[in-house]
Order: C-alpha cells, then structure tokens, then sequence
C-alpha cells in the first residue's frame, strides 16, 4: 500500500453488519497501547481471513480531520482472525467497557477498509499453501474420510481424526490427511503437565471462556498409531506425521509409546519427516525418541523469558530450563529444531523479549522460527500474566529482520517443514 493510504476504521452494528467510519483512520495496538500504522504495514486481508465484532469494545482511531487519537462511538470494535501461514504485526485498537465478556481464544489482528477491500497489519511468513483455504476440496475430504474410517474400522485414532477432528473440528491438519496429503496429525495425550491459560484443549470449568476442542479422552496403542501412519508416510506428497496437537494434552506423557511407534514405523519406511510439537517439558524423553528416529521437533512458547512463560504455562513438575534442554538435546542429535512462537504485539517484539531470543537461538542451536498468532484476548491475558507497562519495543517487523541478519541460517515460517525442505532447498516452491 503507497504511504499516503491509510484505511478507516471498520465498526459493527453488533448485529454482524460491519461497516466502515470515514472520519477516522485505522490504528493498531501493541501491548497495551494504540499507535499509527505505517502505510506498509498494511495488506489485502488474504483469503481465508475473518472480520470479528468484539462485544463491549469501541474502536480506537485517529481523526482524518484533527489528526487526534479518539473512540468510534457508531458501535462494537472489529478486529480480523487472519490465516496461517500470516503473521500480525498490530492487534485491533479498542476501549473494553465495564461488564465486556472475555473473547474466545481466536487473534484479533488490526483491520481497516479502502478502496472497496479490508485491509489488516500482516505479513505473509511462510510460502508453504497447506492450509490454504482455496486447496480444500470437500468432496474428497468426505470421500477420504469414508475411506479412511473403512480402511481401519478398529482404529480409535483414525475414528476420532475423522469423526472429530476432519468432520467436527475442521482440522486443516486431519482434513489434509483425508485428503491423503502433507502432514498427518497424531495425537496420543489425554493428560498434560502444564496449565496455560490460553489452552485449546482443556479450559476450567471457572473460565468463561470456552476450549475449541475437546481433549483425546483414549491413550491409543503404537500398533493404532502405525497402522495409519506407514501408509500414509508411504503414499503422501510430502509426507509428515506431527506428535502433539491441538486435540490432546502433552505428548511427551506418551513418549515410551510413541518410541515404540516410531521405530516400529521405520521398519517399514524410510520416507518423509517424523515431528514432535510439545511443550518440551522432558529432554530425557526427547532423548529417547531421538534415540528411535524422532527426526524434527516444535515447541511452543508464549515467550522466551522464564518468569512470562512459567505465568502463562503455569507448568507441573518442569521449569522453563527443561524446555531450553529439550531444544539443546534434538540438536545435538542432529535433528531439527523450531519453536512455535506466538506472537503478541508488544510482548513478543520488547526489547527484554528480543534479547533473550537472541541468547536461545545462540545455544540451542536453532533451526526454525514458526511465527504464529497468539490466540487469546489481549486484555486478559496481560491482565493474567500481571503485565501492566511492556517496555520499549522493535515493532514485530524490525525484530524479524533484525533477528534474520544476525541469523541468516534460522529459518522463518509458520508449519513444520517436510523432509524435502529439511534436507534439500529450504525456499523450494510451493505451487503443489
Ligand atoms: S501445553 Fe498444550 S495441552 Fe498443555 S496446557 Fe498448554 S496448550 Fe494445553
């Protein structure tokens, strides 16, 4: 976008009509903050992107006329949930009333209106197009789900993948494993040891807000587990199998099985890339599934600074020292190495923040920065985690290229990387 266009703020009439406010610019927030938006921070909101009314919200922008920062009183703020494979630089700028319900755990990235389109602070991290929205074909989803479910008709796993995952949840991950394709989603944990705020998959009966998906309720068997994933290593372009998701608890709880898996799996084959994405808590176990041909691992963090991440993941029985061992130990072993950084305006880009990144990536020996949205409501989670003043901050864009100079082997994306990209031309082309 050229540096004289700004878009204008987007309201709701709180009846999901969203309309846009000519007499005031759009803005963005970091931390606890409204600030302006660089012209090029901008861009088309892609397909795949939905417009939110937050409820109890009014909308922060600045004057067309009088250049002032003031609310929108016309109705409820808007705020976008842009699509993987995206990156948000500012969260939507808003005053919460008294009494406003918390939100759902969803991003709630900037978003403005122009020249007949909406607009939303983003930048396109990964050129991978598994998940675009456009590459979802429901007919042979449906047909790959029937197949799937009669092709193991005892298999717990591949019931709940199917029957909750692909056909309830919508799971970009099981519908492209229906699809018979990418990376193929392997949860195994009922328990977890940590208790994040923001969990997807267990919320307190006390919260208001709600889980998006239910937890596995089954510890499945290494034979339920090989039985699906050889095939589909075998067959599938691509090929990944990723432990840890968003249906389960903490894999690592399961690792004794998943060992036994993964080296049953690679009497078979020899193909595509075996992942991990956990919460790191256990390097020993770590160890052991390297040990068994674990070849890739993601671990997620809110922050990479003990005291910010140990509020958010309240963890049991580990310390955020175990974590920074995992990513040690799945180097050492040759494997590779990313964290599942989600990213929150104002946090993630402090000048605190970026300093202890830059001490991580030097001693784990880092591969992979997958820089996804942080899906949780702003306002409670700084007001959880006990944030009340963010410090000085780079802006996410300047600390991403400040961290890729430094850097230059990291790489940057938003999914786990195929044995083809591991090991072969990181920046191959995605065109499928
Ligand atoms: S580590 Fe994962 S499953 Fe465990 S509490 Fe956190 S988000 Fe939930």
């Amino acid at each position: 976008m050229t540096a004289a266009l700004t878009p204008f703020l987007l309201y709701s009439d709180g009846q999901g009509n969203i309309f846009e406010d000519t007499s005031l610019y759009a803005v963005g927030r970091s931390g606890w903050d409204a600030m302006p938006v660089e012209a090029t921070d901008w861009i088309e909101l892609p397909e795949g992107g939905n417009l939110y009314e937050l409820p109890g919200r009014k909308g922060i922008g600045i004057d067309v006329i009088s250049g002032e920062m003031r609310l929108c009183e016309k109705g409820w703020a808007v705020a976008a949930f842009i699509p993987p494979a995206h990156t948000g630089l500012y969260m939507a700028a808003y005053e919460t009333e008294p009494g406003a319900p918390t939100l759902p755990l969803f991003c709630y990235t900037a978003a403005g209106w122009l020249n007949d389109q909406f607009f939303v602070t983003a930048i396109r991290i990964e050129s991978d197009i598994r998940q675009e929205c456009a590459g979802y074909d429901t007919e042979k989803i449906e047909t790959g789900t029937d197949l799937l479910l009669k092709s193991y008709p005892h298999n717990r796993l591949v019931k709940h993948l199917m029957e909750n995952c692909c056909m309830t949840y919508n799971c970009p991950a099981a519908r492209n494993f229906a699809m018979g394709r990418w990376e193929c989603p392997v949860p195994t944990s009922p328990a977890c040891n940590a208790n994040c705020i923001g969990c997807i998959s267990f919320q307190p009966e006390d919260e208001t807000i709600v889980s998006t998906q239910d937890r596995l309720s089954f510890r499945p068997t290494a034979e339920e587990i090989v039985e699906f994933t050889v095939p589909h290593l075998e067959s599938a372009p691509y090929p990944i199998i990723s432990f840890g998701q968003g249906c389960e608890g903490e894999p690592l709880l399961m690792w004794e099985t998943i060992r036994d898996s993964i080296i049953e799996i690679r009497k078979h084959t020899q193909k595509g890339s075996i992942n991990i994405n956990t919460n790191g808590s256990k390097p020993d176990a770590v160890k052991a599934l390297c040990k068994a041909g674990l070849n890739s691992m993601r671990v997620s963090t809110n922050s990479v600074q003990k005291h910010i991440y140990e509020k958010y993941y309240l963890p049991n029985n580990y310390v955020f020292e175990d974590i920074v061992e995992s990513l040690k130990v799945m180097h050492q072993c040759g494997g590779w190495t990313s964290i599942n950084y989600f990213v929150f305006p104002g946090m993630t880009d402090s000048v605190k923040e970026y300093e202890a990144l830059r001490k991580l990536i030097r001693e784990t020996g880092l591969s992979m920065i997958q820089w996804r949205n942080f899906n949780i409501d702003p306002d409670w989670y700084l007001g959880k985690i006990g944030i009340t003043d963010t410090g000085e901050l780079l802006g996410v864009k300047q600390l991403m290229t400040l961290v890729r100079e430094e850097f230059p082997q990291l790489k940057f994306g938003y999914f786990n990387p195929p044995i083809e990209r591991i090991t072969g031309n990181f920046e191959m082309d995605f065109a499928h």
